[in-house]
């Protein structure tokens, strides 16, 4: 994709190709796949469960998913960072799963999958994650969330990394993502010369420009994560009470501002 050298790359192992049909790969080949295209991070391969499963098929998935992740801290003997997929739909199964990985195998982090069925249910995502999070201290993923309201959500839950596919999918339904703020769909807004981003997309090209364009569209999205990212940062870094920027980043929308709440009243219970 030429991006430069020194670009971190996480290779996952497409979970989700597996969302029906049986596994089609094994730990040895997805490794092999993982090192050849350069990655420096493997996740391990993974079966995702679903919430229409009955629950006997979801904890089935479970335990191969676990098998196959410790089938690959078995074989991996390189450099490269390996991080065990988890899976589980209550807290206590995510727990038990990963502290079992912990105790069997040898990774450097972990990743929660199986999340998108359930992104908007906060209330049942912000518990797994802080299940896991109070796992471990090694480095925590998440798959699948990650993108402008949820990016900041995930941060305040002490989530190391995340993946999304947010500023892609975005782009392709013409949604202009605007750090601090969310989506607003380019349908919606009439006459303009410029947009209200200062990216070197946006303050390179006029409004009509990047509208019409859906790379450009991309770009700007893939920016305005990254910005929304450091500016999460920059207030951790400042000193700044987090709680109370998020207070101000969520106040906008009555949903996540809903699971901003749900979230800190978790968090406090923790603490
Ligand atoms: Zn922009």
């Amino acid at each position: 994709m030429e991006v430069p050298d020194e670009t971190v790359l996480f290779a996952d192992s497409g979970g989700f190709d597996f969302a029906d049909d049986a596994v089609d790969t094994t730990p040895e080949r997805t490794l092999e796949t993982q090192r050849a295209i350069g990655a420096d991070i493997f996740g391990t391969v993974d079966l995702p469960i679903a919430r229409e499963n009955r629950s006997a098929e979801n904890q089935r998935r479970i335990e191969e998913s676990t098998r196959l992740a410790l089938t690959a801290s078995d074989l991996h003997d390189g450099e490269e960072l390996l991080l065990a997929s988890v899976h589980g739909y209550d807290p206590e199964t995510v727990r038990n799963t990963l502290r079992h990985l912990e105790r069997n195998g040898d990774f450097d982090g972990y990743a929660v999958g199986s999340m998108v069925p359930i992104r908007t249910d906060y209330e049942k995502v912000t518990k797994l994650i802080l299940a896991a999070r109070q796992a471990t201290d090694k480095h925590l993923h998440v798959y699948g969330l990650g993108g402008i309201v949820y990016q900041p959500l995930l941060l305040y839950l002490g989530v190391d990394s995340f993946d999304s596919t947010a500023f892609i999918r975005s782009a392709g339904n013409r949604n202009y993502l605007i750090p601090g703020f969310g989506g607003e769909e380019l349908q919606n807004v009439e006459e303009l010369d410029h947009l209200p981003c200062s990216c070197p997309v946006c303050s390179s090209h006029d409004y009509q420009t990047i509208r019409a364009d859906r790379d450009l569209l991309t770009q700007h999205n893939l920016w305005s994560l990254v910005t929304e990212l450091r500016r999460f940062r920059f207030m951790a870094a400042a000193d700044e009470e987090i709680e109370s920027y998020l207070d101000l980043r969520f106040q906008g929308n009555a949903v996540t501002q809903r699971a901003y709440q749900i979230a800190k009243q978790q968090v406090r219970r923790l603490t």
